[in-house]
């Protein structure tokens, strides 16, 4: 487990890390997300203990880095933005080079060959570096991490520079990777992430601005929950049948019409889902729902508002919802006391 407390790193007076707290627990491929400058490769070099904080602390398995920088690091397996690659080297000699530098314990050959297997780097290992593509440079940065067996693995940008073909190639790696260690990735890229990780955490201007499940930021930043399906029958009658299904709060035509379909926005009751039930009661009337959608923001859209010059409203309100849903959980939780 990864914990970060109140992290902040000033570059001489510009703030590049602002009180950054989160947890990463065993086993999770998160994602790192945020426009160009935004802090995250100082966020991966405070945490691989390559920077110093200006305050704050990173610990690994209960390690501090600064405390316990050995037992932290050799936990650690690091691919920063530039690999560091000895270009004169072949793959061989600088496997074998961060192995001695790293003290590895584990058998020297199988340990290696085992790596090498992994990121399929076997058959260049007699190369020198700087005769390979950039891809496979990539892939000798990633082997190079998994030098010593770490149980986290941070990439910082990994795919940058690299074109589609090899993008997917090592994104597959990283997904693969994930089945075994923790990982942390960082991109400016949202599909990216999206692609590998099941959790992201985005940053902006040196500030956490979101965290959570790709699916559940979704949900939980955007403003409009409803529906828009696209139906055809008779407007009156098809509206009474979806104020009559559980969990629909309102129903309102919008007025649009697609070919004999009309448009309706459905507002469901907090949380539930209506979908299926949609479906079902329209399927039985034969009234065929040509299209159906949801009007909360894509991932897409949350990143460009939050990464944006108007992220500070959109962030203030989204605390403010945050702290109004925490209240009204607060207050149930009491009341159930009360009534127990
Ligand atoms: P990118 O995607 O462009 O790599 P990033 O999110 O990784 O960006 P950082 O490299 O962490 O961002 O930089 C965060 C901020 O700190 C930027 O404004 C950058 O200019 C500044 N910065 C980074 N390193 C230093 C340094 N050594 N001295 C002063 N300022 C720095």
């Amino acid at each position: 487990m990864i914990e970060v407390k109140n992290l902040v790193k000033d570059y001489g007076g510009h703030l590049a890390v602002k009180n950054a707290s989160f947890t990463i627990r065993d086993g999770e491929i998160v994602g790192f997300l945020g426009p160009n400058g935004a802090g995250k490769s100082t966020t991966m070099n405070i945490l691989t203990g390559y920077l110093s904080a200006t305050s704050g602390s990173v610990s690994v398995d209960g390690y501090d880095i600064v405390e316990y920088p050995h037992e932290a690091k050799k936990r650690i397996g690091y691919l920063p933005e530039l690999p560091p690659l000895y270009t004169d080297m072949t793959v061989g000699e600088y496997l074998n080079f961060c192995y001695d530098l790293k003290k590895v314990t584990l058998p020297r050959k199988p340990h290696l060959e085992e790596i090498c297997r992994l990121v399929r780097i076997d058959n260049v290992y007699k190369r020198q570096i700087k005769n390979l593509s950039k891809g496979y440079r990539q892939r000798v940065g990633i082997a190079q991490a998994l030098i010593g067996n770490p149980d986290v693995l941070i990439l910082d940008e990994p795919t940058v520079g690299l074109d589609p073909v090899q993008i997917i190639e090592i994104r597959n790696l990283i997904a693969q990777l994930g089945k075994n260690h923790t990982v942390i990735l960082s991109s400016h890229i949202l599909s990216e992430i999206q692609a590998v990780c099941e959790r992201i955490i985005i940053i902006n201007k040196g500030v956490i601005v979101a965290d959570g499940m790709a699916s559940e930021l979704s949900h939980s930043l955007s403003q409009d929950h409803s529906l828009t399906a696209r139906i055809e029958g008779p407007k009156a009658e098809v509206m009474k049948l979806i104020a009559s299904i559980r969990g629909v709060d309102t129903v309102t035509a919008t007025g649009a019409k697609d070919g004999k379909a009309l448009e309706y926005r459905i507002l469901p009751l907090d949380g539930v889902d209506i979908r299926k039930a949609l479906f079902d009661r329209l399927a039985d009337r034969h009234w065929p729902l040509i299209a159906l959608s949801s009007n909360e923001l894509t991932l897409e859209e949350i990143f460009v508002r939050l990464a944006s010059d108007e992220n500070t409203e959109f962030v203030l309100k989204m605390q403010e919802k945050k702290e109004a849903e925490q209240n009204e959980a607060d207050a149930d939780q009491t009341e159930t006391e009360e009534n127990n």
